[in-house]
């Protein structure tokens, strides 16, 4: 570990000011004196103990050092519970922003989409240029506006999912039917070939369309400009019998080391790939592992910069969801 390390992880200052903290209200300024203090008690109460024989003044000092750690305690609750609230209405305020905007969003749409068929009144190509780019616009205010919904109702455990068997290669099938053009125009190849050996699935279908749509998304927009290819896979999960793999791999730009960590947080955007111009928000990967955690899946990626990556997700099959509940009945 460099110095220079080490001095940053000591200035724990600078972290309680980000969240507006002062030293006493601080949860590392507090731990670090409560750490002081027992280790000056415990050398206190030895020097003491040797030199006092009378038990009393031991539990004297045993007491005084038990109520300041007791107090500090108290504090470092207070400041847990004051963090713990302002993340919970910071969540609050972005469901209330997000549902408020929806709402004129909408009637946006539905009249741009009006005027847009010229079922009102002719449009020039001029007027229709501009008609396409407030649409555009719109599409991805929209987007941005269910984004932010879907994750504050992910962290509140509010996402509501509509729990059935259906086919994840059907499902990936008109996912890659859809995207194909945009592929195209990326100069991109899709690779999907059906395996017959994949059982149902149990998950919310709609909710699982956004994550295979998401990954796949990502993999066209951070491949490598002419010469990209996007494969996906499914499998049986041989470790785990109870559930299937899925896998999207491409040969694109990757993500270097560094940011490995950060990958599924929260308007995490690879500053690899800001540079490339690339449009998107950061939350697509929360979403999407947001949603198969709460089918009973799991997800990860392995990935290396300028050879690609491989995103994989998992979960449950269905016929032995059904097996569990029988037997638990
Ligand atoms: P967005 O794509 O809107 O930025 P995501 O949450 O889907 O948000 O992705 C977060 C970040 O992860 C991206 O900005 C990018 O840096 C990185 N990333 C995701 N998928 C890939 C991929 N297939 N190849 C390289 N980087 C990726």
């Amino acid at each position: 570990m460099s110095i220079k390390t080490i001095l940053k992880k000591l200035d724990f200052m600078s972290e309680c000011r980000k969240y507006g903290l002062g030293f006493w209200q601080c949860p590392n300024s507090l731990f670090l004196v409560m750490g002081i203090i027992i280790i000056v008690a415990m050398i206190l109460t030895y020097f003491i103990g040797i030199r006092f024989v009378e038990p009393e003044a031991v539990i004297i000092i045993v007491c005084s050092v038990t109520v300041i750690l007791l107090i500090i305690g108290h504090s470092l609750v207070n400041s847990f519970t004051r963090i713990a609230e302002a993340n919970r209405m910071k969540s609050e305020f972005v469901s209330i922003v997000s549902h408020q905007l929806r709402t004129p969003l909408s009637a946006l749409k539905w009249s741009l989409d009006l005027l847009r068929s010229k079922r009102l009144g002719d449009i020039n190509d001029k007027e229709m240029e501009y008609l396409d780019i407030i649409n555009e616009s719109g599409n991805k205010m929209i987007k941005l506006v269910n984004d932010l919904l879907n994750v504050s109702r992910i962290e509140q455990g509010r996402l509501l999912m509509q729990m059935k068997a259906f086919s994840t290669e059907d499902l990936i099938e008109d996912i890659v039917k859809e995207l194909r053009m945009l592929a195209e125009s990326c100069n991109v190849e899709i690779k999907f070939k059906r395996n017959k050996e994949i059982p149902s699935v149990y998950a919310d279908p709609d909710k699982i369309r956004m994550v295979v749509l998401n990954l796949i998304d990502n993999a066209i927009k951070y491949s490598k400009k002419g010469e990209g290819w996007v494969k996906i896979q499914t499998e049986k999960y041989l470790k785990d019998k109870k559930m299937i793999l899925v896998t999207v791999t491409d040969n694109g730009l990757g993500i270097p080391d560094i940011l490995k960590k950060q990958v599924f947080g929260k308007f995490f955007r690879g500053e690899n790939l800001v540079r490339q111009k690339v449009e998107g928000t950061g939350l697509g990967l929360f979403i999407a592992k947001g949603i198969i955690k709460m089918s009973g899946g799991d997800m990860g990626f392995e990935s290396e910069v300028n050879k690609g990556s491989m995103f994989w997700f998992t979960l449950p099959i269905a016929n032995k969801v059904k097996k569990a509940v029988n037997k638990g009945r």
